[in-house]
């Protein structure tokens, strides 16, 4: 798949989309096993990028997670938007300059961002984390593929896991067939791809 400006901006408005219309459904998942907060958190930086670009469109590609990176950091605040801020500013720095990225080149950016949020959150994969979605959406995309399927299965595997980070590892084995908040929003950022994107098989 070849990457635009327009794609990652369709792409990045979709997600703002979907959070703000899963606000609640976050909140809940992180009243259960944090504290509450992760819908609202998300959707003001949601918001805040949709409001800009309503009034100034992104020019570059760069543009997009730049600007993204900066509404995350500045307007989510928890621990999402450090996280999420993080991994959208390491994927503009692996775009760089580019306006279109190849297969390979979206690879790259993503990895960047999942290996940020693994900085940032000191974090691996198997901890009930953002992580467990962001691994599987990465191995879709080495193959130039990306399903609601693996999205799904992701999430799936990773309500079974007990939290070992972040507030959720207070709950110890409460924490196990719970959902991660953090887990639900990167798989509302996967699927927003795949509705941006073109893959084949979806
Ligand atoms: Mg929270």
């Amino acid at each position: 798949m070849i990457v635009t400006k327009d794609l990652t901006h369709k792409w990045f408005t979709l997600f703002a989309e979907k959070v703000i219309q899963e606000k609640e459904q976050l909140s809940e998942y992180d009243r259960i096993i944090g504290d509450g907060d992760h819908g609202m958190n998300m959707a003001r930086g949601a918001q805040q990028l949709i409001t800009l670009w309503q009034a100034v469109p992104p020019v570059h590609l760069s543009d997009v997670f730049k600007q993204a990176a900066m509404k995350w950091i500045s307007g989510v605040g928890g621990a999402s938007g450090p996280l999420y801020g993080t991994a959208f500013l390491e994927m503009a720095k692996a775009v760089g300059a580019k306006e279109e990225l190849s297969n390979d080149e979206l690879v790259t950016a993503v990895k960047a961002g999942f290996e940020g949020i693994k900085k940032r959150g000191k974090s691996d994969i198997g901890q009930k984390t953002m992580l467990d979605l962001w691994a599987p959406a990465v191995q879709d995309l080495e193959k130039d593929e990306l399903t609601m399927a693996t999205l799904q299965t992701a999430l799936t595997k990773t309500n079974e896991l007990k939290a070992t980070k972040g507030r959720a590892s207070f709950l110890g084995d409460r924490s196990i067939n719970e959902v991660d908040p953090g887990a639900a929003s990167s798989k509302l950022f996967f699927e927003a791809l795949i509705e941006a994107g073109e893959f084949g098989g979806n």
